[in-house]
This record gives structure tokens, sequence and C-alpha cells, in this order.
């Protein structure tokens, strides 16, 4: 290629990249939810968390989830997590079942008590009404402090760089959801998996680094064991948000648009993942060394799903494999995904916009 075409290939593309950017922004600031949104949302926390103590009176409930942590879209259901700070307190079983009578009787919202759940839990739902067009969807936990930590430390990631990372995340929440790959019910990625996967990406794969490792940076000052653990497991990281921006700054200066294609690109050929594990704690780890090949004994499951395809490990609980619900088919359908947005961006059309239609179609 004779050197003035090379020059004009690469002021079109970083022209485009340019533009992609800037779309990108523009495109989700569109879809964070509104201040009235979110009061409407603290108004519920605090009535069902008066209610709540009605039945348990020290009790908080607090949020986790995206509403907690910065990655919130217009609409998002919100994750409450009921905390109760007395020892003699009742089992969840019981309080799910109390609390979702109480509910039903007190309330407007549609109650659905599973206290008989992996995890027990109490789902609400209100119709939409002129203030809420979209009404509201809630699930409550109990004790669940671990998805508070795993929460807090996502709000950190968020924090250190919040244009590039808010902006890849957000981006890759509607994304998913639109090319509908984010049912863990239907063998496909939570939103939390596909945010692991962003942050994996910008510590582990990115070289200059985008953000540093929170869980294994010097603390400031001795940390004990009984300081750090939370049933059986270090949640320790560095939270000291104010002073990370003083002292630590990324040497890598690339856009969000540039971030955004190198991650499909990464995720669509270069990610091993027959053999890998994506531990934003620990980089790049082996399945055969966690103990998590795939697992074909479908017959423990009542259907053909494998446990291992993909292997995300959970910051805290590391012996929990994030995406331990994506089945084969799954992997294929969000493989295929990544492949078709890593096409869609390196078509480079005329304008951004175009293709960020095109992406979400
Ligand atoms: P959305 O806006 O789509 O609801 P979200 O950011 O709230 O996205 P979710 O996938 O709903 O993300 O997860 C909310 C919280 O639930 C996470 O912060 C995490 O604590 C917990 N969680 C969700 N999925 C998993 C999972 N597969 N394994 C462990 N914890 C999970
Ligand atoms: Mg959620």
């Amino acid at each position: 290629i004779s050197p003035p075409i090379q020059q004009r290939r690469h002021a079109s593309k970083q022209h485009f990249v340019a533009d992609l950017s800037q779309c990108l922004f523009d495109f989700v600031i569109q879809l964070l939810p509104t201040p009235e949104e979110m009061a409407v949302k603290e108004d519920v926390r605090k009535l069902l968390e008066r209610l709540i103590r009605t039945i348990e009176p020290d009790s908080r409930l607090l949020s986790f989830g995206s509403t907690a942590n910065g990655f919130s879209l217009r609409n998002s259901d919100m994750d409450l997590c009921c905390l109760i700070d007395s020892q003699e307190r009742l089992a969840a079983t019981d309080l799910v079942t109390m609390l979702g009578d109480l509910l039903e009787r007190e309330t407007k919202f549609h109650v659905k008590p599973l206290p008989h759940a992996r995890i027990p839990i109490v789902k609400l739902s209100l119709d939409p009404s002129p203030g809420l067009p979209l009404g509201i969807a809630c699930d409550i936990g109990f004790e669940n402090r671990l998805a508070l930590e795993n929460t807090r430390l996502l709000m950190c990631y968020a924090m250190v760089d919040p244009t590039r990372v808010r902006t890849m995340v957000l981006f890759l929440k509607v994304w998913s959801k639109r090319r509908k790959i984010n049912s863990p019910y239907k063998g496909t990625l939570s939103s939390y998996g596909y945010v692991l996967l962003v942050i994996y990406f910008l510590v582990h794969v990115k070289n200059p680094p985008v953000l540093p490792n929170l869980q294994q940076m010097p603390p400031l000052r001795p940390i004990t064991k009984e300081d750090t653990h939370l049933n059986g497991y270090n949640t320790w990281f560095f939270d000291d948000i104010e002073l990370l921006r003083q002292r630590w700054h990324s040497e890598n200066t690339e856009t969000v648009a540039e971030l955004l294609i190198d991650f499909f690109r990464y995720y669509s050929r270069d990610f091993s993942y027959n053999t890998g594990v994506a531990s934003i704690r620990a980089g790049l780890l082996k399945k055969d060394f966690k103990g998590w090949q795939n697992d074909l004994s479908a017959s423990r499951y009542n259907d053909a799903r494998e446990r291992n395809r993909l292997c995300i490990e959970d910051p805290f609980e590391t012996d929990y494999n994030v995406s331990r619900c994506v089945t084969k088919d799954g992997l294929y359908t969000i493989r295929g995904e990544f492949m078709r947005a890593s096409r869609v961006l390196a078509a480079r059309p005329e304008r951004a916009i175009i293709a960020l239609a095109e992406l979400c179609e």
C-alpha cells in the first residue's frame, strides 16, 4: 500500500474511533436513570425497610447490584439485601414467608415469596402508573453480605476511571440485553458476569492496564484475618479511591471506542474458553488448576446443562464460577455475538451512529 493510501486509512480510522467514542457517551447518557426514578426507588427502599422492621426491629435494608454500583440503566430492577444485626433472628425461610404475607396485606406490590429457593428471596413488582411508567421489579434477599461487598468492589472500579469504565459497562449491558444474551435462566450470562469480563479485560488484558488490581494492592496499614474475612472468604480490597486517584495513573490513553473494539476482538478470538478462567483477582487461571473442567455429568442436572463451559471466578467466592449457568449453546451464541460486533465495528461505516444502531439491532 502506498504511503498516501496508508495515511488516508489511518485518518479515516482515527475519525471513526473519535466519532464512535462520542456516540457511545451520548448513547449511554440518555439511558441513565432519571433523578426522579432514583428518588422513587429510594422511597420504595425506605418503605420496605420500615415494614420489615415491624417483624425484625434490628434489621437494615440495603441496595446492591446496579442500583448501588453505578452501572444502573433506566428501569433496571432493584436488588435489596436485608441485614439483621441481632443474634436471635428468624430463619430466612420463616422471614420470607412472614414478609410475603405482610407486604401482600400492606402494599400494592405483587408479591412472590420463594422461601425454599437456594437463596430464599421475596420477589416484588409494581404495575406501571403515571409517575412510574414502567413499574418496578425488586428482589429482597437476606444476609447476602458477600453481594454487598462485590457491589462495593465494582463501584470502586467504576470510580477509578468513571468515563471509560462506566461507558463500556453500560454499553455492554444494553447491547447484551438487546442481543438477548443476558439471561442466565436461558443459558447466557448475567449482567454481573459481563461486568467482570470488562474489568478482567481492563486490569489483565490491556497493556498498559486501564485499571489497577484493587485486590492485590498493598494495604495502607496492617490488616488481620478478622478484618478481612467474611464467611471464610477474603473480601479485602483497596477502597480508598481518593488516595488511589492521587497515587495511581493509568498509562493507557486509549479511547472508550478503541477499548470496546479491542474488547470484542479479545472475546471473539483470543480468550482461551476451553482451558482458561477469567479472574479479576488473579488474572488468567487454568480450569485444571481450579478443578473446573467441563463437567459433562448432565444427569446431575435436570437438563443437558454443563457447568464450566465459560469460567469467570467470583472476586471473593473464589470457588464459585459466576458463569456456571452458561450452556454450550449459550456460549456459542455469546461468542457469535462478540464476533458479529467485531465485524460491524471493523467495517467502519461512514458514520459511527450507524455502527452503533446495527450493533444493538
Ligand atoms: P441489571 O441492571 O441487569 O439488573 P446488575 O448490575 O444489577 O444488572 P445483576 O446480574 O442483576 O447485575 O447482579 C446483581 C448482584 O447480584 C451482583 O452485584 C452480585 O452481587 C449478584 N449476582 C448476580 N449474578 C450473580 C452470579 N451469577 N453469581 C453471584 N452473584 C451474582
Ligand atoms: Mg440487578
